[in-house]
């Protein structure tokens, strides 16, 4: 249903002008020839409606002999009159006020029509809503102004010259509404000819929102004491409503946690520290594995000891691989002692357990599997072992490296993750037997992201802290011979230094990471996760790093955070790894993790330092972004706001290494996306 929208003044002649305009009659005998009228009608559709606002006007006979017709006259003539056109016409009257001769009036005035095109903005979801400023008192043009401005509407219309003849409108285009500005429903009996008692309590609401909303984002960064600025649309929303997100925790109470997931999953989200050597699910490894069955089947036919070995695994795999301690040098033995690729054996163990995905994260994960609470404290070393069977020794293959990127971005849609950042190590899984390089490797996740829609991705190679310099040397060899290519330069953003801190210091690398820096690629750095803070100074200092992996310990250094803060330097946390690596309280897990330290998130936002929630490993860690800032709630004493929860989202986008005008209009649409929010009432 399209609606227009008008006040009625002394002339309801303007009126009978206005409708012809959008409900143009090639008949109509004083719009033929007009070609103003004939162009204009490209840009309006036709209206359904014609709800006029008006005073409660009485006959008056004039001086100069003409005279001024009563409100129902008005009525009768306007609906005669425009019968040629179509259109249902309704009048809302501001009942017991003849005109407008006192500020009282206009007031009264303005109100009732503010609340009519609230109203018509509630009947006509879908439709247009035009507005006419053409009829009436110079007030009451004002007034349509204002609530044009205040509501919006599909186009602003006047026309000049007075009379029909001469007439010239003029359309002023479409209003887009202030967002800050929210009414309550407004309700009007259905009456043709409907008598409104006057007020103001409407206007005065308005009125006092609009005031505020012009210095929403001032007062509340000021008055706040805020040390970081969130979302920007966030400023719009009423004090009442900014309060709300403030004061809504989460991560504290057990019984809320499905009803937090959900709100946390419906939010833009980014990942920014994610190592493609770690995504995988048990479930996902099987889907993974499945792509080394045409080379199981080949292999099976001439290699006696492998097939042997396959069929003892059939038997029954869980007794004989259940007293694998560290599956790494198991699955070097193995595939010495079969004369077989590791892939094949990490495979071939992989689909013994086909169906039943459970087993194998039991395999994996023994007692974790099943107890988040005790899969906590467990050191750097344990941690990377219950990735063993995935990374290198199952990703040596195109079609395994192709799929993982699909789960990983598939994931990502359903978590509604909007940017991703993931990292890699090429060169673990070369496969010189068949021909894959790390050349082809980097091509080929390129090509997976680029088939991801909905999802702004990017790609860092990971630098290991074992055996650097060599690595180093060979990585950047790697990207200099790609960086001729459009696919990988799309994806392609920088170096990240991981691996055990106390293997290599940041320092003994610095010459290589020059290079690096030579070529202005983004620099994020593992530090400060099991080392002490000194390691988070040697990153910034030695090898420039633009953002922190987990930064863990930078309390233990004041001048350090403080120099964090002043370089705008990201700090990625990824609570569930920390919490499995190095152990933290969880609000869920009050007696058995009170003796552990309190994991310093809220001390850093409060600091104002750009922290944001990543997974790490998440298919070592058992998580995803949803879950990851869910986590980050619980371990944080008192747990965390709706509107912390926003501010580590927001600086997740704010620090991702992604081109600047690229970034911006990335950060628009989540501006975008969190307002569709705001509207359906989900934040
Ligand atoms: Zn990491």
């Amino acid at each position: 249903m399209n609606i227009l929208i008008s006040a009625l003044g002394a002339t309801p002649d303007i009126i009978e002008e206005t409708i012809g305009i959008f409900n143009y009659n090639e008949n109509v005998e004083f719009y033929q020839g007009n070609t103003t009228v004939k162009a204009l009608r490209n840009d309006l559709e036709r209206v359904d409606e014609v709800w006029l606002v008006a005073t409660d006007q009485k006959h008056k006979d004039l001086s100069n002999g003409k005279q001024i017709l009563s409100l129902q006259e008005s009525f009768d003539y306007i609906c005669r009159n425009c019968a040629q056109y179509n259109v249902h016409i309704r009048i809302f009257v501001l009942d017991g006020v003849d005109d407008i001769v006192n500020e009282d009036d206009a007031r009264a005035f303005h109100d009732l029509l503010l609340r009519v095109v609230a109203y018509a903005h509630q009947q006509n979801v879908g439709g247009k809503l035009y507005l006419s400023l053409a009829c009436g008192r110079k007030t009451m043009s004002t007034d349509m102004q204002d609530a044009a401005y205040i509501f919006g509407c599909d186009n602003l219309l006047h026309v000049l010259g007075d009379n029909k003849e001469a007439s010239h409108p003029m359309l002023m285009g479409s209003v887009t509404p202030n967002e800050a500005i929210r009414v309550q429903n407004v309700e009007f009996d259905s009456d043709l000819v409907l008598r409104c008692k006057p007020s103001t309590s409407f206007l005065n609401d308005v009125e006092e929102q609009k005031q505020q909303s012009q210095h929403f984002f001032t007062s509340y960064y000021l008055n706040e004491k805020e040390t970081r600025s969130n979302f920007h649309i966030l400023y719009t929303l009423p004090p009442s409503e900014i309060a709300r997100l403030k004061n809504s925790i989460l991560g504290i109470n057990k019984e809320k946690q499905a009803e937090e997931i959900e709100w946390l999953r419906q939010l833009p989200k980014t990942d920014l520290h994610c190592h493609l050597g770690g995504v995988l699910y048990p479930i996902d490894m099987i889907e993974v594995a499945e792509c080394y069955i045409p080379k199981i089947e080949e292999e099976l036919q001439y290699n006696r000891a492998y097939s042997d070995w396959v069929n003892q695994l059939k038997q029954g795999p869980t007794a004989l691989l259940r007293k694998v301690e560290s599956w790494k040098e198991w699955l070097n033995n193995k595939s010495k002692e079969l004369e077989v690729e590791k892939g094949l054996i990490t495979a071939s163990i992989i689909l013994t357990y086909k169906n039943n995905a459970e087993e194998l994260g039991k395999l994996i994960f023994k007692n974790y599997w099943e107890s988040e609470c005790d899969y906590k404290q467990i050191g750097i070393n344990t941690y990377e072992g219950l990735g063993d069977l995935q990374g290198s020794a199952l990703l040596c293959n195109e079609a395994a490296i192709r799929r993982t990127v699909n789960k990983l971005t598939d994931r990502c849609r359903k978590e509604n993750v909007k940017y991703l950042e993931v990292r890699c190590s090429p060169n673990n899984y070369e496969n010189k037997s068949t021909g894959l390089s790390p050349d082809k490797i980097l091509l080929a996740i390129c090509e997976e992201l680029n088939k991801a829609e909905e999802l702004t991705s990017s790609l860092l190679i990971i630098a290991s802290r074992h055996g650097a310099e060599e690595k180093i040397k060979h990585s950047i060899e790697l990207v200099q011979r790609l960086k001729g290519n459009e696919l990988f330069r799309k994806y392609f953003r920088g170096f990240d230094l991981a691996g055990d801190e106390s293997a290599k210091a940041a320092k003994d690398v610095r010459v290589q990471f020059l290079e690096i820096m030579k070529e202005c690629y983004n620099i994020t750095i593992h530090a400060g996760e099991t080392m002490p803070s000194e390691s988070i100074w040697e990153a910034v200092y030695y090898l420039s790093a633009e953002r922190i992996g987990h930064g863990l310990k930078l309390l233990e250094s004041k001048e350090l955070m403080d120099k964090l803060l002043e370089r705008g330097i990201g700090i990625e946390m990824c609570p569930s790894s920390n919490y499995q690596i190095v152990g933290y309280c969880d609000n869920y897990y009050p007696n058995e993790t009170y003796s552990l330290n309190k994991y310093p998130i809220k001390s850093y936002l409060e600091k104002g330092l750009r922290v944001s929630i990543n997974t790490d490993d998440p298919g070592i860690s058992l998580t995803d972004c949803t879950h990851e800032l869910h986590k980050a709630a619980r371990m944080t004493k008192g747990g965390l706001s709706k509107w912390d929860i926003l501010q580590l989202i927001c600086n997740g986008f704010r620090t991702a290494f992604f081109p600047y005008e690229k970034k911006k209009s990335l950060i628009r649409e989540t501006e975008k996306d969190l307002g569709e929010l705001i509207a359906k009432g989900k934040l």
